[in-house]
């Protein structure tokens, strides 16, 4: 048996996803690409096959299912090679927000929406001067009778333009502790004073759509307010273990189509009558990057399970994402080398891959930022 235990109910939704996935998701991923957009459409398409959010209670709309369907949903959009339908932040990084932090009234209100793919979601944290010090960001919050008033703006946010509604993180400049000062509001598209900004061109990942968001005078009620007011910084926190992990399972998924991949193209393409996979310098490369690959899956599967049973594997988490992210960009440079001057097409899937993966030791925390995390676990 491996470390995580799948059952058949989860063999079967694997099975039932993949070939969702084929027909709905896989013949569009390249118009999506030259579109920089995944339509709303193919959301709610997910949404009404039942493969979003399934950890949700049946109370509000969703199946109630266990962590291991968000892990098979990650993988399996992964090897989808399509990196645009941001589904995993949606399921597993921003709706969590809603469920642990949320009143009934909230939870009633967005879950139902959440599951369906009606809602779809993004959590806005980084400002044009605050990326890894979220803490000081300028974006403020300030309460005018049953209302509050943010006003500020916020960049590189995904799902920026698709959102029907964000988490947005901001201050009381009323308070002079810059953690303290941090609520979590959620805004609605469509509220008067929240604006989109630029759509963001990336180097890769062009169907996921990355944007500016702005706040002008935008007055949400007071009961927008997620959990306590003043306990923002406390929340984003405490949902990073998941969100890292999360990272962590589309790296490793990825890294092994990736693994897939070359040994296919190095077992069928020759060089002086000779495939490429009978020479010693690539059968040790590809030795190398499976030897990393079955490391990393080890480790991420403990983990998972750790995590599910609701263990503190922060240092741990963070471990995993920084490592799992510099793997995927190790193999994915490898693997063009494999490919000599094909690696260089256009048409190679493996450059998509290539530019896609770029991004992974940047979002979601840098890799500075893992390895300072890991050094106060042990301290330093
Ligand atoms: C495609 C994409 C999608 C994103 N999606 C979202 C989103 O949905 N919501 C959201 O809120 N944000 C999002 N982000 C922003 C992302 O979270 C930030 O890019 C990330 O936190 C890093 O912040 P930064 O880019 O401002 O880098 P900076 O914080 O400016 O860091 C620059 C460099 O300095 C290093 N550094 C910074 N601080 C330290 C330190 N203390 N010690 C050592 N080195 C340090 C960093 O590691 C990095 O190498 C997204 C970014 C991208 C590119």
């Amino acid at each position: 048996m491996g470390i995580l235990e799948y059952t058949d109910a989860h063999h079967d939704y694997r099975k039932r996803l993949r070939l969702f996935l084929e027909k709905e998701v896989t013949p569009h991923a390249d118009q999506w690409e030259r579109d920089h957009i995944v339509p709303k459409s193919a959301w709610k398409k997910m949404g009404a096959a039942g493969f979003l959010c399934t950890w949700v209670d049946k109370a509000y709309g969703g199946p109630g299912l266990d962590f291991l369907y968000s892990v098979i949903t990650t993988e399996e959009m992964m090897k989808t090679r399509q990196t645009g339908m941001a589904t995993s932040l949606h399921c597993d990084i921003v709706v969590p927000y809603l469920s642990s932090f949320g009143n009934e009234e909230i939870k009633q209100r967005y879950l139902p929406g959440c599951v369906s793919g009606d809602i779809i979601t993004a959590v806005a944290m980084t400002e044009p001067g605050a990326g890894s010090d979220v803490a000081s960001m300028e974006t403020t919050a300030v309460e005018d009778g049953d209302e509050i008033v943010i006003n500020g703006s916020k960049t590189f946010i995904s799902n920026g333009i698709n959102c029907d509604l964000v988490i947005i993180a901001a201050k009381d400049p009323a308070i002079e502790n810059k953690h303290a000062a941090v609520s979590l509001y959620i805004v609605d598209d469509g509220t008067p004073g929240f604006t989109r900004g630029r759509h963001l061109e990336k180097m890769g990942m062009h169907s996921q759509d990355t944007a500016e968001l702005f706040f002008s005078n935008c007055r949400i009620p007071k009961k927008n307010i997620l959990g306590k007011k003043g306990d923002g910084f406390i929340m984003l926190m405490q949902k990073l273990q998941q969100e890292r992990l999360v990272a962590a399972i589309s790296n490793v998924s990825g890294s092994e189509v990736l693994l897939e991949k070359v040994i296919a193209y190095a077992k069928t393409t020759e060089i002086d009558g000779k495939p490429l996979s009978k020479r010693q310098s690539i059968k040790f490369t590809l030795a190398e990057m499976a030897t990393d690959v079955r490391m990393n899956r080890v480790f991420l599967d403990n983990l998972i399970k750790g995590h599910m049973a609701g263990e503190d594997v922060i240092a741990e988490t963070m471990m995993a994402k920084y490592v799992s992210s510099e793997m995927i960009n190790l193999m994915a440079d490898r693997a063009l080398d494999l490919f000599g001057e094909y690696g260089m097409l256009e048409d190679n899937p493996l450059v998509q891959d290539f530019r896609d993966m770029r991004i992974v030791t940047i979002f979601a925390g840098t890799t500075e930022i893992m390895k300072t995390i890991i050094a106060q676990s042990l301290g330093l």
